[in-house]
């Protein structure tokens, strides 16, 4: 239930964030939900859509739109940079695998829009 977690999350903090800006209701909800992140975009929108419905004051009926971002890694070797995706761990450039995830395994806000 990985994503009911994360979706639980979100909405705590943007129930947090309405009640301090005194928003009345927010009716859609932008993320960004990296390529390795694990989270299943279609899982987290039934998991938002549910949790919308019972554990929010300010989100019911509130939509989620997923955007995916590209996971890229790093290669410390030939300093070059690629799509984790296709080719994992291993450098596509020099074949290397001292390589690290630079961005894609996160879940952020990217906007909110409110009625
Ligand atoms: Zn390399």
């Amino acid at each position: 239930m990985h994503e009911l977690g994360i979706a639980f999350h979100i909405i705590k903090e943007v129930d947090q964030l309405a009640q301090e800006k005194g928003y009345q209701h927010v009716s859609k909800v932008t993320l960004e939900v990296g390529e390795v992140s694990s989270v299943i975009p279609s899982y987290l929108i039934d998991c938002w859509n549910w949790a919308c419905e019972h554990r929010s004051k300010y989100l019911k009926g509130c939509v989620l739109n997923v955007i995916t971002l590209k996971g890229i890694s790093y290669c410390e070797d030939c300093k070059e940079t690629y799509d984790t995706v296709p080719a994992g761990r291993t450098c596509p450039h020099c074949g290397s695998g001292n390589t690290y995830l630079v961005t894609g395994d996160e879940v952020t806000i990217q906007s909110i829009d409110v009625d």
